[in-house]
């Protein structure tokens, strides 16, 4: 998608260097959110930004971490846990696991993360609960709902969702925030947005008689490449890599279930420009 401010695509996604450049990068995401926050009559501060770091190294990482960068996002645990463990000398350093989780991964992210935003099955949500309850922690949770209907995509269908939601108080050391979801990877700014918006009626509707405990304030939608139009339709936090780390060099068919694997040119070659994510 163009950059809302005219910048062409080379500078979309320059490769930040420095603490410097990494606090430029974020202060212009900053900016397109309070932007699009405005366009929506939405407060800025009521967005968070999340960077993802996944396949940055961990010595960009600490640049990132001294421009401001305190909780950052990874999809995949393993990733996530070696980061965490050769970055836990920088204090207060918290991360969220946004990508899905098998069972048998559980314990670590109850061990290392601070939140977890791909939670689509009881029997992650009851491994979870069961680690943390045994290290005496509690973890913040969304559930990904899959709005777009793609197979390939996690995430509960919507109409699971209220079920599922009305299950989680089993689960206290759970704290359900919101849901989450990916959009379809697709120029079309309207499917995009459908999904957005299927995400935020859904939570509407759940929260009329969600149980006790449960919150679903939160919306965690919008990467990269749509952002600004998951403001407008309300998310409430974004979960943004590229255009804080520069382009990644692993193709996204790693991190994301049914896109084309690794090899292709066009994944690779399009990560150097705006007018498409990757993988769309
Ligand atoms: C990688 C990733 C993002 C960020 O994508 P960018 O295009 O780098 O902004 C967001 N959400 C999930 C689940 C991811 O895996």
């Amino acid at each position: 998608m163009p950059t809302a401010d005219g910048t062409g695509p080379a500078a979309a996604h320059p490769v930040a260097e420095s603490a410097e450049d990494f606090a430029r990068a974020v202060a212009a995401v900053r900016e397109r959110i309070a932007r699009a926050a405005a366009e929506a009559g939405r407060r800025p501060e009521d967005v968070r930004l999340l960077p993802v770091s996944k396949t940055v190294p961990e010595e960009r990482i600490r640049l990132a971490v001294r421009a401001g960068c305190g909780f950052l996002g990874e999809n995949k645990v393993q990733e996530a846990r070696r980061k965490a463990e050769n970055l836990a000398d920088l204090d207060g350093l918290r991360w969220s696991v946004i990508g899905h989780l098998q069972t048998n991964k559980a314990g670590h992210v109850a061990r290392f993360a601070s939140e977890f935003q791909a939670l689509d099955s009881l029997r992650v949500a009851e491994a979870l609960d069961r680690r943390l309850q045994a290290l005496g922690r509690s973890l913040d949770v969304f559930v990904q709902v899959n709005t777009s209907g793609e197979e390939s995509k996690f995430g509960l269908a919507p109409d699971e969702a209220a079920a599922f939601i009305h299950r989680l108080p089993d689960y206290s050391s759970l704290n359900v925030r919101g849901l989450m979801t990916l959009a379809v990877f697709s120029a079309d700014t309207e499917r995009v947005r459908a999904c957005f918006a299927g995400l935020r009626t859904l939570r509407d509707r759940l929260r009329q008689d969600a149980p006790d405990g449960i919150g679903l304030d939160g919306l965690s939608m919008g990467m990269s490449g749509d952002f600004e139009l998951a403001v407008r339709e309300g998310a409430t936090v974004v979960r943004v890599g590229q255009a804080i780390f520069g382009p990644r060099p692993v193709p996204d068919g790693h991190y994301w279930p049914g896109l084309a694997p690794a090899t292709t040119t066009t994944t690779t070659t399009t990560t150097t420009t705006t007018e498409s994510e990757p993988d769309r």
